[in-house]
């Protein structure tokens, strides 16, 4: 029956019979007597909504769902620019967007991304190998291995050269049986005997298998213990700090509209993500601008305008934004401090001047040329 319908060839009905199969066969699976049945959990790719097909179940975290697409964002952390995005399934993992994005931003004419800067979410091994294949060194946190109070992963020490694994105890194995990693790899799990952790002093906080500890070693085991060890380095540090520059663009288009696709399907909420982005662009272009035409000594060294010398940098930077239209919440965002700050400083430089209302400040500050 299902394949009858998948096999409609009239035009006008062909489209959303192929739709209706795809809703049947993700919904029903068929029992041992080949009985058709309701399917128990979510089938992967489970079509969502019959008016966008794409739409798709997503995640942001264990509790929390949404059904649509997932964008990705590439900026530049020193412009604060956005080279590029994209538009994917709301079920696609985060990592898997990195290299092809950053395939297309290295594509562009002058444009030579060197470090990549992720988070967690970016920091498996297979999106650290696409990354490097896509000419770059992607820098992402690894997260900390837990195992139920029992001694993670990270707590042995394997040798890959030797083929071997070192417990906390100091007991070495090179008892190694093939295992297949999450997506089904070939990989190794080491096994420690079954009468050693048996006797060992430390088992009730290593085991609680009868047959010993086990350790399972997965094809980039070596990779991302370097990026564990590298991720200590002070320059390393300071580096992912500086990744949250990316959640505020983040922000910006979510104010721009991101929030919400406002069209169906993939490709047109695509369009809607370009759109935002040189919006965010030529917003971040203006700033750029604001600050360029800013003469470097003008913050630092005193002014002979007595008005002018009583705002301290921070709160001529805020005047300029205000000059320039901004809102509370760009310029926070701009300044990367919280609209409370923004509005204390504001209240302080009408104090200052003596002024009551924002349009008096503006004036002033067009008068001063501080636009
Ligand atoms: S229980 Fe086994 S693997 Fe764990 S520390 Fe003891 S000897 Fe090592």
């Amino acid at each position: 029956m299902l394949d009858e319908v998948r096999d409609i060839k009239e035009p006008a009905v062909a489209e959303p019979a192929g739709l209706l199969a795809q809703v049947i066969d993700s919904d029903t699976e068929t029992d041992e007597e080949g009985r058709p049945t309701i399917r128990k959990g979510v089938a992967r790719d489970r079509i969502v909504s019959h008016s966008d097909p794409e739409m798709r179940h997503g995640r942001k975290s264990a509790s929390r769902r949404f059904d649509g697409h997932k964008m990705d964002v590439l900026t530049d952390e020193k412009s604060e620019l956005i080279l590029g995005v994209d538009v994917r399934g709301g079920n696609a993992s985060d990592g898997e967007g990195a290299a092809p994005l950053l395939n297309k931003v290295q594509g562009v004419e002058g444009i030579e991304v060197e470090t990549l800067l992720g988070d967690m979410a970016y920091s498996d091994g297979d999106t650290r190998v696409a990354v490097e294949d896509a000419g770059a060194t992607l820098v992402a946190k690894v997260p900390p291995v837990s195992n139920k109070g029992l001694f993670p992963k990270t707590d042995f020490v394997i040798d890959a050269e030797a083929a071997t694994v070192t417990c906390p105890a100091g007991v070495t194995t090179a008892d190694a049986r093939p295992h297949t990693d999450h997506k089904g790899r070939p990989a190794l799990r080491f096994v420690f005997p079954a009468e050693v952790c048996a006797a060992c002093a430390l088992r009730a906080s290593c085991t609680t298998s009868a047959d010993g500890r086990s350790v399972a070693v997965g094809v980039h085991e070596a990779r991302i213990a370097a990026a564990r060890a590298a991720q200590v380095d002070p320059a390393i540090k300071a580096l992912l700090r500086r990744r949250s520059k990316v959640e505020r663009k983040i922000d910006h288009l979510q104010d721009l509209g991101m929030r919400q696709s406002r069209y169906r399907g993939r490709r047109k909420t695509r369009l809607q993500a370009l759109l935002a982005a040189t919006v965010a662009n030529f917003q971040r272009l203006a700033v750029l601008d604001a600050f360029a035409a800013l003469p470097q000594t003008e913050q630092t060294e005193p002014s002979f305008d007595a008005e002018l010398d009583q705002l301290t940098p921070r709160e001529r930077e805020v005047l300029r934004f205000i000059a320039r239209g901004f809102t509370y919440k760009e310029i926070a965002r701009e300044l990367f401090i919280s609209g409370k700050t923004v509005e204390s400083h504001v209240s302080s430089v009408l104090r200052k001047l003596q002024m009551s209302t924002r349009h008096q400040l503006t004036r002033w500050a067009t008068e001063r040329r501080l636009t």
